[in-house]
């Protein structure tokens, strides 16, 4: 399947939150083939363009390129770093980590540091470590061997998790939020034909801290439709209640019908139910999600803008590995090119 290639690669790519250079090269050069034109904008996001005729309305897909991460915030004497958290993490996940600091001389490896069990007090062993007390140790010696290898105060640090098929519709990987929105965007762009109306489709920055980069790129263009191709918790594993997350994994993409930042627009959500349906695509409704995705903000652009969100479900969201099912990052890429094609006549 060439979709799990394209993933593969977006998932491999570095893009902490505000340091998407890698990520973003990445994105342009995958969209290139398929856009009449890309650009950069001042913020960073990338826009492929296919134009269409100017009197149909024009549509905005976005997906964010960037992910959760750490930011050095102090080096000790004893070449120890100590982070900050860049996105919503959850401190658990943190300890006994393998990371990757991205300086300018070069990513350097590294791991969170932990008591190995055998000196740890039984108080220890029930506590939870919050970020402020780890560390990262890049086996640097001293603070200016730390500076020596190239390890400064502001430097981004991402996981260091390598993408893997696990089944045969199965793949785990980093960053999963949402380079498979990445790859979903990409894809429908390879396939879409003539649909008649412009589409912009952007990769945006910064949305793990406030979905910033969606704010801007959706003001300069200020699209008649907006959607956008994110991730979803799915819920199907042990522990979680069906009313916390009904989502579930492997039974196609689920659309929001409300969350914390956007109450999907209706003809939005009329657009891709009715296109599910009559393409027989299976979908999951939801609703209620405490997070947002990069809809909302483009739902307040200028005088506003109707907006959606398509998303795969995506088991452990912000770890550093999460997992999903390649047939519904498929059945996503079906829904969304045929809603593509049918936004001339709905809109
Ligand atoms: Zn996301």
């Amino acid at each position: 399947m060439a979709i799990a290639e394209t993933l593969e690669k977006l998932s491999n790519a570095c893009g902490v939150v505000g340091r998407e250079e890698e990520i973003r090269e990445l994105m342009a050069k995958m969209l290139k083939p398929h856009v009449d034109e890309v650009k950069e904008d001042k913020l960073g996001n990338i826009i492929g363009i296919k134009n269409g005729k100017k009197n149909l309305p024009k549509l905005m897909l976005a997906a964010h390129m960037d992910e959760i991460g750490l930011m050095i915030k102090t080096i000790s004497k004893e070449g120890f770093l100590q982070f900050t958290k860049m996105g919503g993490i959850d401190d658990r996940i943190l300890l006994a980590q393998k990371v990757m600091v991205h300086t300018e001389k070069g990513p350097l490896h590294g791991i969170i540091g932990s008591k190995p069990p055998h000196i740890q007090k039984e108080e220890e062993r029930k506590k939870i470590m919050t970020y402020d007390e780890l560390f990262i140790d890049i086996g640097a010696e001293t603070l200016e061997e730390a500076k020596k290898m190239g390890a400064k105060i502001g430097d981004p640090v991402g996981f260091d998790e390598k993408f893997a098929r696990i089944g045969k519709d199965i793949v785990i990987g980093k960053a999963l939020d949402d380079r498979v929105g990445c790859a979903i965007m990409v894809e429908t762009m390879a396939r879409l034909k003539k649909v008649g109306c412009s589409v912009y489709a952007v990769g945006t920055v910064q949305e793990e801290v406030g979905l910033r980069g969606a704010t801007t790129s959706a003001f300069g263009i200020f699209p008649d439709v907006g959607i956008a191709l994110d991730v979803t918790v799915a819920g199907d594993m042990p522990g979680v209640r069906e009313f916390e997350a009904p989502v579930k994994m492997r039974k196609g993409p689920s659309l929001s019908v409300a969350d914390a930042g956007l109450i999907t627009h209706p003809k939005v959500l009329r657009l891709l139910v009715d296109t599910a349906e009559e393409n027989k695509i299976p979908y999951q409704l939801e609703t209620g999600l405490a997070g947002s995705t990069d809809a909302a903000r483009i739902s307040m652009a200028r005088e506003g803008v109707p907006c959606g969100t398509i998303s795969v479900p995506t088991r452990y969201i912000h770890n550093p590995t999460s997992m999903l099912s390649l047939k519904d990052v498929e059945n996503t890429i079906k829904l969304t090119v045929a809603a593509v094609q049918r936004v001339p006549k709905q809109f």
